[in-house]
């Protein structure tokens, strides 16, 4: 591998494993992890502690104004930052999860992050994972993955990602939410979750993290060889 800037994009819908596989292939690769989901999840936060509403486009802008977000490495864990107090545990809750993307529709909220990402990327070698990675943030990427899996398989991932996290769970109700999300992130008219044509699609179902890190790190040494 050499030292150039490299960018990978992972991009899917809800609990396709997105974040797990991206901070695996981050570790074994050497690259830096940018979860952007955790930036509008801090967006999310910052309205739901100061009792604003998420859908108020003037209150969204308002607080962009106070809300500076940081995504740092502490001792190999990736830790956010809103407004310099770490919040990496509590913009995982089922409330953040359903506020993000809400949030995620402003198109002011979108502008502001999407310009401290690719700030980011433009440090060096990346790994991004979001649901407009590669079709707006890092068009340019040098590798763009689409993960998907079936609707039952990507719950019971959210499941035991929330039971891992001592939070509540409750299939019928993760389910609902999970199909209300993707719907949202699909149809909003700024920057929507999709698979640009030159994404290589990877189905998850039957895939361990471990696995489809391997197969992500298998395709940048075929990227890499032919740049
Ligand atoms: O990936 P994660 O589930 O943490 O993302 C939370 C929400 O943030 C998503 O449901 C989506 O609405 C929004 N998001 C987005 N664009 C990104 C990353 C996340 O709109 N690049």
């Amino acid at each position: 591998m050499t030292n150039k800037g490299f960018a990978i994009a992972i991009d899917g819908p809800v609990g396709v494993g997105k974040s797990t596989t991206a901070r695996l292939v981050a570790q074994k690769l050497s690259f830096t992890y940018i979860d952007t989901g955790a930036m509008y999840r801090s967006v999310a936060l910052y309205q739901a502690e100061n009792g604003l509403d998420m859908h108020d486009s003037a209150s969204l802008e308002k607080s962009l104004k106070k809300i500076n977000i940081k995504i740092c490495n502490v001792e190999g864990f990736q830790k956010i930052f809103l407004n310099e107090r770490d919040v990496t545990e509590l913009i995982r809750t089922q409330e953040i999860s359903e506020g993000s993307s809400v949030v995620a529709h402003n198109l002011a909220v979108r502008e502001k992050l999407v310009a401290q990402q690719r700030e980011m990327a433009s440090a060096g070698r990346v790994v991004m994972d979001g649901r407009d990675i590669g079709s707006h943030v890092l068009p340019w990427a040098q590798l763009k993955i689409y993960l998907d899996a079936n609707l039952n398989t990507r719950v019971k991932r959210r499941m035991s990602e929330l039971e891992s996290k001592g939070l509540p769970v409750d299939f019928e109700k993760i389910r609902e939410e999970t199909i209300i999300r993707d719907e949202r992130d699909k149809n909003r008219e700024h920057h929507p979750l999709i698979r640009t044509e030159d994404a290589i699609l990877l189905d998850t179902g039957s895939m361990t993290p471990e696995e489809t890190a391997d197969a992500i790190i298998k395709l940048v040494s075929e990227v890499e060889n032919v740049l």
